[in-house]
């Protein structure tokens, strides 16, 4: 039975500490896609009211930004775990890139403090109250990553200005093989999204007493990645795997074969717990997601049923399967059951006459 947990009371505007190694800043953009709005999230330790200890070091491979490397040369490596106070009203006594200069000059052999250095994970929509309370927290720190899971325009936008504000490279997976979308709601695509490096399934970064690994799942989109961080088994999943919702899957570029894949796939880990972009973690995640794989097998079981009762269109399917959501959601209601049935005529479960889309008539095989 899958339950969801739509307890969550964000503070707008304020970093919150969720983990040992991770703390939050939610964007004020609430929606029926977007829940509260958008989790940005920070790993890695330190921040606060000074320039902390806590000097950046590698990513492996070549996935590391080399002017970032070159800045860093003169950082002695250490472990520095830095508690300070998680908010973001707090101010600098200096700007990241005149700290940043400063211990760059500075003799390597000097005991200088050094910012401690994080990745950002899905910098969230470009409004200028998000950016403001970004901004102001990652005085303290240095951005060495600006991840993101897929190029949603609730999720990527602030990838660009937060990379002029920090200096940091945007990460992502390939956005060249996407399908053409047209944009809606908060669902929208992001076209203007290009990462400067392009990851893959598997990819590892490394920073400050943190390592994400990129583990690419298809489905809600093409280009969709979870981040794994291996010091506390936790997943960022993005909107892959939500505890208030389940996830949109829409054509063109959302495919539910590779997203009920992408679910299964997480089966085969072993993550303790999930911080999903949109909502509070998911405790015990195995459970949830197989409930979530269930939940698509009987919404294919309802569709096969719908058309033997004689509901064979999309719109005809919807206003049956999804008599009890409220109609201004049923467009997207629709576009996953169009993922559903172009997935099970893959399958030759159905059949279809004419177009797939809203004017097809499809039938039970
Ligand atoms: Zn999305």
């Amino acid at each position: 039975m899958l339950k969801f947990n739509k307890k969550f009371s964000p503070q707008y505007g304020e970093v919150t500490e969720v983990s040992p190694l991770i703390r939050r800043l939610v964007a004020h953009n609430p929606s029926p896609f977007t829940f509260y709005g958008t989790g940005t999230y920070i790993v890695g330790k330190g921040g606060g009211a000074n320039c902390e200890s806590g000097g950046a070091h590698v990513a492996q491979r070549a996935i590391d930004h080399p002017s970032n490397m070159k800045k860093r040369a003169n950082h002695k490596e250490e472990s520095a775990p830095n508690r300070s106070p998680v908010r973001t009203e707090t101010r600098a006594t200096a700007r990241p890139s005149q700290c940043e200069e400063s211990l760059s000059a500075a003799p390597a052999t000097e005991a200088k403090p050094k910012k401690p250095t994080v990745a950002i994970i899905d910098p969230g929509p470009a409004i200028s109250s998000h950016l403001h309370a970004l901004e102001k927290f990652l005085e303290h720190v240095t951005v060495s990553h600006i991840l993101v899971t897929h190029n949603h325009v609730d999720h990527s936008p602030a990838a660009a200005p937060l990379k002029q504000i920090t200096g940091a490279e945007v990460y992502a997976f390939d956005t060249g093989q996407q399908a053409d979308m047209d944009n809606h709601a908060e669902e929208g695509r992001d076209r203007h999204f290009k990462p400067d490096h392009i990851l893959k399934d598997g990819d590892v970064i490394k920073g400050d007493g943190w390592t994400l690994a990129a583990v690419h799942t298809p489905g809600h989109l093409s280009n969709h990645l979870c981040f794994a961080l291996r010091e506390e088994k936790a997943l960022f999943t993005g909107d892959h795997v939500m505890g208030w919702s389940t996830s949109v899957v829409s054509q063109p570029d959302g495919d539910m074969k590779d997203y009920i894949a992408s679910l299964e796939k997480l089966l085969t880990r072993d993550d303790r717990i999930y911080y999903p972009t949109h909502g509070g973690p998911v405790n015990d995640p195995k459970p949830f997601v197989r409930a979530l794989i269930a939940h698509r097998h009987n919404r294919e079981q309802q569709i096969l049923a719908a058309i033997a009762d004689g509901a064979v269109t999309i719109p005809a399917m919807v206003a049956v399967i999804y008599a009890d959501i409220p109609t201004y959601l049923h467009p997207a209601a629709a576009s996953s059951v169009l993922s559903h049935l172009i997935h099970m005529a893959h399958d030759r479960r159905i059949t279809c006459q004419g177009k797939m889309g809203k004017d097809g008539v499809f039938g039970v095989i």
